[in-house]
């Protein structure tokens, strides 16, 4: 297994990551092409450097068009404190202000290859790497500006423009004085590092549809790193994809997305270097220390605005590293905004009335059942909305750990290995005389017990359970040997549920042939730009539910009756509409289509199947050329569908 290609003995050698091993990595990158980073000057013939050191002039040329002096930089330093000007061979050569009042920088580098120097740049700036555009400077050149630049004068203006920008927070100490003492130098220093701790302050701007446009087409190993991280960015907030990955290997690494709970890769064989610089790009862009992802896992957010609808809408993404074998990986979360409507989750009208009652009552246990990412987070969100709406109930939630975060109810987030177990919870909470109690996930027959009895003592509780049906739900409890009288009195509600996709409104088109009869038209994806290709956007619930009525609490407690017997008997009675007949309701009312439902449900074919059929019915179809027109554009998007 020995490696003979030098480019893998460079990824070896970057494995110890530092300094000289990055300032190595990207000069290799550079040289074998391979290297996206957009550095016009590094071209620059050789000649006009040598000639630049050898003829120590006030002026540099770091574009034929420009030329600098002194003077015209002096305002500029008060942006870059004297100790990082020279630790990183720095000097801002260009200031203006973008959109959004954000602040954008052209700074002059010495060493402009060296990754560290230029993230140090970034950060002392305390902006977005986005907004700062290097130049390579001549080293006597910025050794000849720096001892000029920062003067009592230029010191001055730094102090000012610092304490321009903490009066904004609170007035300082030390306020109105013109220079800076050593001691307070190296305090302003030490602030200034500590912000680097700090989560990115900067909004990224990612509302540009033509950069978008633009970059799309391209090939990717022509964009910058920059232009990449945001063309990736823009690419996943259009998707509507609830996570990102940036996944790093040897000898290459992938991007994926999770778009309505699946994993498909959006971009694949991206070389090893390319990925690793994407990870630490992104880190910086989180206003994070990237050299620090090596070592230990990181939490921040990226704040962007972004286009929504033809909007400009701000969003803010949980950004997670761990280190792992090759480079850190990367997930991005988009902020996950809980439906806080029990009209929006997806329940029939009938249903919803059922729910009304169930949580109106004092007492009893709210049981939501479903498989892992059926939605039932949310679910008990509507809920807990609905009863905080009136704000006159004590409301305490046990959460393991708590996932959605709401001001008007009580939290109680529970991690795993600490003295503080969930029972110690369980006894604390019924301490605070709570109404509703939200105990979290039913998992043995002591939980369920323990909520029986705070049910019939006057609480109302809301729990989880793992159970895919009402009759599965019933039938374990059963099997629990719980005296069915407390199971009768004790519950208000079984609740089960899954969620399935919701067609895409902008390209489903009529299923001319249905597989089931139906007594009106019913709809199949297709698959346009809007929805990624998919063919859906969104997802919607299909639930069942039993509320225990005086009948069914009757049939609970009658021992010759199973679970099956209960269900069909509250399906006879009309008390209980099982899932499949939601489901087609929702394909009849175009929200949904038979094969989503069919994938759900299990039914028939296997989804790879169904994305195989609906591919080739898409190309097949002669029925627009703008979808043909996006199905090249996407090509990666459905091999990752198919193939992956
Ligand atoms: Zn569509």
């Amino acid at each position: 297994m020995r490696r003979e290609s030098s480019k893998d003995n460079n990824h070896t050698r970057y494995e110890s990551f530092g300094e000289k091993a990055l300032e190595r990595l990207t000069t290799n990158t550079a040289a074998d092409g391979a290297d996206g980073e957009h550095l016009p000057e590094s071209d620059a013939p050789e000649e006009q450097q040598q000639q630049a050191s050898e003829n120590v002039s006030l002026l540099v040329q770091t574009s034929p068009e420009k030329k600098y002096s002194v003077e015209s930089l002096q305002p500029f330093s008060q942006y870059l404190n004297k100790e990082s000007s020279s630790r990183y061979q720095a000097i801002v050569l260009k200031t203006w202000t973008g959109d959004y009042e954000s602040p954008y920088f052209e700074v002059g580098l010495v060493h402009i290859k060296n990754g560290d120097h230029r993230n140090g740049v970034v950060r002392a700036l305390r902006v977005s790497p986005f907004h700062v555009t290097f130049h390579p400077l001549d080293e006597a050149f910025f050794e000849y500006v720096h001892s000029h630049l920062y003067n009592a004068q230029a010191q001055s203006l730094a102090l000012e423009h610092q304490q321009k920008k903490q009066s904004q927070k609170t007035k300082n100490w030390g306020e109105g004085q013109t220079t800076l003492s050593d001691e307070q130098t190296r305090a302003a220093q030490a602030a200034t590092e500590a912000d680097y701790a700090n989560e990115s302050e900067e909004w990224i701007d990612l509302t540009n549809q033509e950069e978008y446009e633009r970059n799309i087409r391209r090939s990717e190993s022509e964009l910058t790193t920059q232009e990449f991280i945001r063309l990736i960015l823009m690419e996943f907030l259009r998707s509507g994809s609830s996570d990102m990955h940036i996944e790093a290997g040897q000898p290459t690494g992938r991007i994926r997305f999770r778009y309505d709970s699946e994993m498909f890769t959006r971009w694949d064989n991206i070389p090893f270097v390319k990925i690793k610089q994407l990870s630490m790009g992104m880190a910086e862009t989180s206003g994070k220390d990237a050299t620090q992802m090596k070592f230990k896992d990181i939490d921040s957010t990226i704040k962007v605005r972004a286009l929504r609808d033809g909007r400009a809408a701000d969003v803010e993404l949980r950004f997670a590293s761990q280190p792992t074998l090759y480079a850190p990986s990367i997930v991005l979360r988009s902020q996950l905004k809980p439906i806080r409507d029990i009209g929006a989750v997806g329940f029939l009208p009938r249903q919803i009335a059922d729910l009304k009652a169930a949580y109106s009552q004092k007492r009893g246990i709210l049981t939501i059942t479903g498989a892992t990412g059926s939605g039932k987070t949310n679910t008990l969100e509507a809920i807990y909305a609905a009863l905080e709406e009136p704000d006159i109930y004590k409301i305490i939630e046990i959460g393991e750990p708590i996932e959605i975060r709401s001001a008007r109810r009580t939290q109680m987030s529970l991690r795993p290995n600490t003295p503080f177990s969930w029972w110690d919870a369980f006894y604390s909470c019924l301490r605070a005389d709570p109404d509703i109690i939200g105990i979290g996930e039913l998992r043995s027959v002591e939980h369920v017990s323990l909520a029986i009895n705070a049910a019939l003592t006057g609480h109302l509780v809301l729990a989880t359970f793992h159970a895919a049906s009402v009759e599965d739900t019933l039938s374990r409890m059963f099997q629990m040997g719980l005296p069915r009288e407390n199971l009768s009195t004790g519950m208000n509600l079984i609740l089960a549920q899954a969620l399935v996709k919701k067609l895409c409104e902008r390209c489903k088109v009529v299923d001319q042939h249905p597989s089931d009869v139906y007594e009106r038209e019913v709809y199949k994806s297709v698959g346009c730009p809007q929805c990624f290709n998919k063919g859906t956007r969104g997802r919607t619930a299909m639930t069942e539910l039993l509320y225990f009525n005086d009948e069914v609490k009757e049939w609970i407690q009658n021992r010759n009756l199973t679970a099956r017997d209960v269900v069909h008997k509250a399906m006879d009675a009309g008390y209980l509409i099982p899932m499949k007949a939601v489901a087609r309701e929702k394909v009849l009312a175009g929200i949904t289509s038979e094969q989503e439902v069919a994938a759900v449900l299990g039914l028939v074919e296997s989804k790879r199947q169904y994305a195989n059929y609906s591919y080739a019915n898409a190309a097949s179809s002669a029925e627009s050329s703008a979808i043909q027109e996006t199905i090249n554009q996407h090509e990666e998007i459905i091999e990752g569908e198919i193939v992956g």
